[in-house]
This record gives structure tokens, sequence and C-alpha cells, in this order.
């Protein structure tokens, strides 16, 4: 996904777009108002409400009126920012700072799965880039930054599944249902069994979090 970054905070926009390309997102940074204006079309605009040039609100409209990308606005407490007016200046979403990268990034999804539109979503073909690893589903290849990991046609449907909602915690039985088959009664542990050779072929345990009692989350290692 493409992400528009407004935000004339030097550090806070530099941990941003770590943080966002890290997780697998493409980031266009720009710190003023003007700049937005400026910037080519992107699929998600984060836009921060205290800028140098302009107010954060009339930017807001302005890019309302231009592009269908959600736009979700980064608020300041201090700058007691109005819902129900953000909303209405078409906000989709908004977060007050300071906000942990994770609160942002779950916003970023719930908004993007929200907005989607039908026959608009990204080709499902098209290769998934998540962190330095790369996830082609047409060709079932998978690179972690340029060297090919070979993995077993189950890894790979393993992988595939847990990169369909990165961050998103999947519990062993709907891994095996998805994974395996829709009727698997077979013991969970296959589950585990595989995650583990997963886990070494992509060099980092962190790749797959393990949630207890729970499941496994897929996500780029920090
Ligand atoms: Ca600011």
């Amino acid at each position: 996904m493409r992400i528009l970054l407004v935000e004339d905070d030097r550090s806070i926009a530099r941990s941003l777009v770590e943080g966002l390309e890290g997780a697998g997102f493409e980031v266009t940074h720009v710190s003023t108002g003007a700049g937005a204006l400026a910037a080519d079309d992107h699929e998600m605009i984060l836009l921060d409400l205290g800028l140098p040039d302009m107010d954060g609100r009339d930017v807001c409209r302005e890019l309302r009126g231009r592009t269908k990308a959600p736009i979700i606005m980064l608020t300041a407490r201090a700058e007691e920012f109005d819902r129900v007016l953000g909303l209405e200046l078409g906000a989709d979403d908004y977060v007050t700072k300071p906000f942990s990268f994770r609160e942002l990034v779950a916003r970023i999804r719930a908004v993007a799965r929200r907005t989607v539109e039908p026959g608009q979503a990204d080709d499902p073909t098209a290769p998934q880039t998540i962190g330095q690893l790369r996830l082609d589903r047409r060709t079932r290849r998978v690179f972690l930054e340029q060297t090919e990991v070979q993995l077993t046609a189950k890894e790979f449907d393993l992988l595939a599944f847990l990169a369909s909602d990165i961050g998103a915690v999947h519990t062993r039985t709907e891994i095996l249902e998805n994974v395996w088959d829709a009727h698997w009664y077979g013991p969970t542990k296959t589950v585990d069994a595989h995650v583990a050779s997963l886990r070494k072929k992509l060099g980092a345990h962190e790749w797959i979090q393990a949630v207890r009692g729970v499941g496994f989350r897929l996500e780029p290692p920090e």
C-alpha cells in the first residue's frame, strides 16, 4: 500500500517512515500542506493537523475533493481535535498523539479494510512485500532480500495464509482449515512443526510470533 505521510515534525516523521516501511508499506513523506496537495495520488493519507503553512483541516478538505484515498488525521491532544468536524471534512479516522506505532498500523489496516471498494483491491496476484520478504503467489516463490527461500508446498501455503493479514493473529484451527483441509481433524501440532521450519528458513524466529493460547501472527522483525 502506498502511503502519503504529511508531518512536519522531523523525528516523528523519521520514525514513522522507518516503521511503516518495515511493516511493508511504501511511504512518501512531505512536511507541508502545500507538499501534500502537490503529491501524487496515494492509497492512504496520514495527515498531521498542525502544519507550518496551512491548517490541516483545510488540507484535509482539499485532499478529500481530489482523492478517494482514506485519510487518517494525526492530532495532538492539545489541539482539541473535534472528531465530528474531522469526519465532516472527509477524514476517515484520527489518532491522537502520542500514539503507539502498533495502534497506528492497526488503524491503517482497519480503515483500509473498511474503504476498499469491490474491484479496487490490489491485484491479488501481484507480489506482496513484507519487510525484507517478497511473496509471489502466482509463481509460488519467496525471496528474502534478494535470495530465494526454498519452501515446501505446505510451508508456502502457511506463509501465504499468514501474510493475507499481516499482524493479525490466526488460530491453529483457522490455519489448519485454510492451509491443510477444510475438514482437518489431525493434530494441531502439525501447524507448530511447520511454523518451526518456516522460522528456520526465514532466518529469524521473530517473523512468526506465537500468541499464547491463541495462535500465530506474521510480522517483519523489528
Ligand atoms: Ca505538526
